[in-house]
């Protein structure tokens, strides 16, 4: 199984990351991807980048040394409203949403203290429904007890994916194995998408999806419902949510499929 684009990396916009931009291209090259994303922490995490480093990626080139970059954001879940936007309960004020090409929104620590099952559900389900959010970022954290089958069941009813995240296998969010294997087992029974991510915080790491994709294999999940197996993939995915990255990379799209 060869998934050729990473939906999830962080650059020292993000200082507990270590690596460029740059950096990432090189290494994405290396990797064997054909695109990968930019998606560094939302405001209200400690040790994120101030809102501006997000609406200026614009100045990202689209393509470098056939290499496609997605701009994208890590959004933090939260426990109540959030005060720049109408309704929602994810740190994504309404005015950044035309620079990003899709966002993950995810359980963290220092946002969110861990709740019981309840509210953890509760608070995951409104941001599926916030609209703004494309990837539900590392659901296997131990820390954040769900209902797991009612995640999938909003996640496909709102058309968002389930990350499986090659970290929460090895160096991050320590115990999640398990729970990330039944969330794809649950996935799989709804015949529902996920997505892979390597949440690098070094380029190294970027592309890099070894235990994710062992994960995957182990319950026989239908390759097809990858959403970032191919830039084609991902990008149709993004047009079915009204973003417009397809114009701009239509022509390096029709390159790599000669
Ligand atoms: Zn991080
Ligand atoms: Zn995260």
């Amino acid at each position: 199984m060869k998934i050729l684009c990473d939906t999830h990396s962080h650059t020292v916009a993000s200082t507990h990351a270590y690596s460029t931009v740059h950096d990432y291209i090189t290494s994405a090259k290396i990797n064997g991807l054909q695109l990968f994303s930019l998606t560094d922490h939302a405001p209200s995490m400690p040790d994120s980048p101030h809102m501006w480093h997000f609406g200026n990626m614009q100045v990202i080139p689209r393509i470098v040394d056939d290499i496609a970059i997605l701009r994208g954001i890590e959004a933090n879940i939260m426990n109540a409203p959030y005060e720049h936007a109408t309704q929602r309960n994810v740190d994504l004020p309404d005015s950044l949403l035309p620079y990003l090409d899709f966002a993950i929104a995810s359980f963290h620590e220092p946002v969110f203290p861990p709740a019981g099952i309840k509210e953890n559900t509760k608070a995951a389900i409104q941001a599926i429904e916030s609209g703004v959010i494309q990837i539900m970022g590392h659901l296997g954290n131990p820390n954040y007890p769900l209902y797991q089958e009612e995640i999938v069941r909003a996640a496909k009813d709102n058309n968002v994916l389930i990350e499986i995240n090659n970290s929460s296998f090895n160096h991050s969010r320590n115990g999640s194995a398990p729970f990330c294997v039944s969330l794809i087992e649950f996935v799989d029974k709804h015949s529902w998408k996920v997505s892979v991510g390597s949440d690098a915080h070094i380029s190294f790491q970027v592309g890099i999806f070894d235990q994710a994709i062992e994960a995957l294999q182990r319950v026989n999940f239908n390759e097809k419902n990858i959403a970032n197996r191919t830039p084609a993939a991902f990008i149709d995915f993004l047009s079915e949510h009204g973003k417009s990255v397809a114009e701009e990379l239509q022509p390096w799209l029709k390159n790599l499929n000669k």
